[in-house]
């Protein structure tokens, strides 16, 4: 729903972006010998002349077509798409990184997540006849809409009735409830409620109207859906379907009327061994030995479909810059970097720390990271723009740098 309006406005703030990055890169190299605007100014004509929002756009809407949960088969998709590019730009090194991700490998302090997949997700309300009971109105569908199927939700056939057990975070949201073999209606996050609801109160799954983090879009929009999860660890197996606050609200009403709900619920999804992917590619530095040191452009690829601002976006972005930069410096028209200047697509945090623990040399050789995360949105999607330095404790000239992308793009 929110598509629309986000993809509108996706290309020109993306192509701002890209420029201001682009231009960071190249200011990082020579910090001491440029004063804002960070280049000269033919190098930052070549730039605006080159970088575009529409191609970058162009990417995003091949990405924006997978459901890019971490290890999941959309995830694969999307990184295949982004290697493809990387490789059509003619960048350097491009390759797909993979990390086994099986519950039981740790990266640092990090125990790995297994890869979970979903094929199908069906939640229907039964309505009775004279012939008995049939499906009547469907509350959701992994196939039209994956975010209504809660992330880690297990495989489960099951026709129950439904139960209001308000937050559902408390024993005593359960109190004088029978939930045993039912399905609870709940206002916060499936993870927060399956230990209680299914571990010990033996409910049969879980629906959940849990809304957006405070700081965000919070209760704002009763026709949103929020991406739903349950806890990957648990003992406690079960399937999450989650629902907009309006249908929330609605089948509250409904069954304190006393008012009988009766659900088909039918999953077929799991865990399952697999890898965290990471994409990645260079453009090689020019000087023999600063060659080894690296400047790395980072963002993360997964997330929901179609997730077009968190975060198609910053992927998007970055292989612009990378398509750009490699374009001018094959044409003569910036001259190559001395540093080597990294791309790195990750699944979000997870990745990242599989990365560096796994491939310490990254660490080791990475000497700055522009990080790009939902670089899309705008007052249209009541984004504020965040630019945020490094902390004070690692002083370097690069904090200037990231002042310097604030004031460009204001
Ligand atoms: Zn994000």
């Amino acid at each position: 729903m929110l598509r629309g309006n986000v993809l509108g406005i996706l290309s020109h703030r993306i192509a701002e972006m890209a420029m201001a990055v682009a231009a960071a890169t190249f200011f990082a190299r020579s910090a001491w010998a440029q004063k804002p605007p960070l280049l000269p100014e033919k190098d930052v004509a070549a730039l605006a002349q080159e970088v575009s929002g529409e191609a970058a756009k162009r990417n995003l809407e091949g990405i924006t077509r997978f459901h890019r949960q971490r290890g999941s088969k959309g995830f694969h998709s999307a990184a295949e798409l982004v290697a493809e590019r990387a490789r059509a730009y003619g960048l350097s090194d491009v390759a797909i990184l993979e990390f086994p991700a099986d519950g039981k490998i740790f990266y640092g302090t990090q125990r790995s997540r297994p890869a979970w997949d979903a094929e199908i997700g069906e939640l229907w309300e039964l309505h009775k006849e004279e012939s008995g009971w049939h499906p009547a109105v469907k509350l959701a569908s992994y196939e039209a809409e994956p975010i209504t199927l809660a992330e880690d939700s297990e495989g489960s056939d099951v026709t129950a009735e439904l139960v209001d057990v308000g937050e559902g975070t408390k024993e005593g949201d359960y109190a004088g409830k029978d939930v045993e073999g039912k399905i609870v209606l709940a206002a916060a996050q499936p993870g927060a409620v399956q230990d209680l609801a299914v571990g010990k109160f033996g409910a049969a799954g879980i629906v959940s109207y849990a809304q957006n983090q405070k700081t965000a879009w919070w209760g704002e929009d009763e026709n949103l859906i929020r991406w739903g999860h349950l806890n990957t660890f648990s003992a406690n197996k079960t399937f999450g379907f989650m629902v907009s606050l309006k249908t929330g609200r609605a089948l509250r009403v409904r069954l304190a009327r006393g008012e009988g709900v009766l659900l088909h619920a039918v999953v077929k999804a799991g865990q399952h061994p697999g890898a965290y992917e990471v994409v990645t590619a260079t453009i090689p530095g020019a000087d023999p030995k600063l060659k080894d040191e690296e400047i790395a452009f980072s963002c993360h690829l997964d997330h929901q479909r179609p997730g077009a601002n968190d975060n198609a976006s910053g992927c998007v972005t970055t292989l612009e810059v990378a398509r750009t930069l490699q374009k001018l410096i094959n044409e003569g028209k910036l001259v190559r970097p001395a540093r080597t200047i990294r791309f790195i697509w990750p699944p979000e945090i997870e990745g990242t720390l599989a990365l560096l623990n796994g491939k310490p040399e990254f660490a080791r050789r990475v000497k700055a990271v522009v990080h790009m995360d939902m670089v899309g949105g705008g007052p249209e999607t009541k984004a504020v723009f965040h630019v945020t330095r490094g902390p004070m404790s690692l002083p370097s000239f690069v904090h200037d740098v990231a002042w310097a992308f604030a004031r460009s793009i204001r």
